[in-house]
């Protein structure tokens, strides 16, 4: 059993908290938080023990009449393996923290590639990881590049690879972000840091550029790859991977906010896409290369990568046993 502590619990901490309390192998023994708001509410509502990510600020969360377990330090004292699922640089911060209890950390794709030994991605490199003392999980835009990317490469060779991202200005709640009435090049300058993401996990030569968009509920790649595989090749390499997923012509599925209604409908937790969602229409093969376009769902499909790092860095599974026991546990 690995003991899991879960620091930061926002948008991707709540939704890999779900998760992990799901595995057989573990053991959810906090969240922490640093306000008393309705998700903290809602934590100790699941059974989740609650703790002060600020100890300075514990007295809010008994002022607002939730029930803590203790500070920060106190949970990290209980675990093996913690998920730092706080704000972009703030994982950085804390590092130090995680080292000072002995625990494994695995960090998310908003801090730099140095904060860990490895980026993770569970199709491209679980077993490299297996082991390390932490990860990072890479980007939501990163992990969805390489799930496609990792086995175009495995099973037939891929050359040059071009991606334009079209990125949502924010997530459903994040009423402060934007644009509202706007498409921005994002970054103006070539390329975007997703293809250099990327190259922390597998060596293969991409350009990425990206846009910002008035969008809140999904990513979507418009993605450019050399191979030599012809169409079939391509969708039944993709076929083969738990988590890419393709959209059916009879889904009659032609935008996110219908991606997002189906996943709804089909009883997912918060209408979570854990998969790449890729329109199999899309998928040509021209002249050596291969065109596809695929919606990413931002919140949430870092979700079972975050899981499949917990057992890679506690050396409980290798990556097929782990990849099935997240996929059979979350519902992919
Ligand atoms: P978020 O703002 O929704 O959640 C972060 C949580 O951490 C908040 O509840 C915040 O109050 C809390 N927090 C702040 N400082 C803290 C501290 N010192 N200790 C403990 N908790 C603290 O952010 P998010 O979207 O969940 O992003 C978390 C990480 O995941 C970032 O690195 C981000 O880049 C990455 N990520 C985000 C997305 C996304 O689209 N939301 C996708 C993939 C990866």
């Amino acid at each position: 059993m690995v003991d899991v502590a879960v620091n930061g619990y926002g948008t991707i901490g709540k939704r890999v908290a779900d998760a992990v309390a799901l595995q057989d192998g573990m053991d959810l023994v906090g969240v922490a938080k640093t306000k008393p708001n309705f998700e903290a509410r809602n934590a100790v509502e699941r059974g989740y023990p609650l703790y002060a990510a600020v100890k300075e600020r514990a007295d809010e969360f008994a002022d607002a009449g939730i029930d803590t377990a203790g500070t920060v330090g106190e949970m990290l004292e209980r675990a093996e393996v913690v998920i730092d699922a706080c704000p972009s640089g703030v994982g950085a911060q804390n590092a130090s923290m995680y080292d000072d209890h002995d625990v494994k950390a695995v960090f998310q794709g908003g801090e730099d590639d140095a904060v860990a030994e490895r980026s993770f991605n569970a199709s491209a490199n679980y077993g490299d990881c297996v082991g390390a003392d932490s990860v990072r999980v890479v980007s939501c835009n990163t992990t969805g590049l390489l799930r496609v990317l990792h086995p175009l490469e495995r099973d037939h060779g891929i050359g040059k690879v071009r991606a334009t991202l079209v990125r949502r200005g924010g997530d459903p709640s994040q009423h402060g972000r934007g644009p509202i009435n706007d498409i921005l090049p994002n970054p103006i300058t070539i390329p975007s840091h997703h293809g250099p993401d990327v190259r922390t996990v597998m060596d293969v030569d991409i350009t990425t550029t990206g846009f910002k968009v008035p969008a809140t509920l999904m990513h979507v790649h418009s993605l450019n790859v050399e191979t030599e595989a012809s169409r079939a090749e391509v969708i039944e390499t993709l076929e083969d991977e738990s988590r890419v997923r393709f959209v059916e012509p009879d889904d009659r599925v032609s935008s996110t906010a219908e991606i997002k209604e189906m996943m709804l409908d089909e009883g997912r937790p918060r209408g979570d896409a854990w998969e790449n969602m890729v329109w199999r229409d899309s998928v040509s093969v021209e002249d050596g290369e291969l065109y596809l376009f695929q919606a990413i769902h931002q919140e949430s499909d870092v979700v079972p990568e975050n899981v499949d790092a917990v057992r890679a860095i506690a050396g409980t599974a290798d990556r097929d046993e782990s990849v099935r026991a997240t996929n059979e546990t979350l519902g992919i």
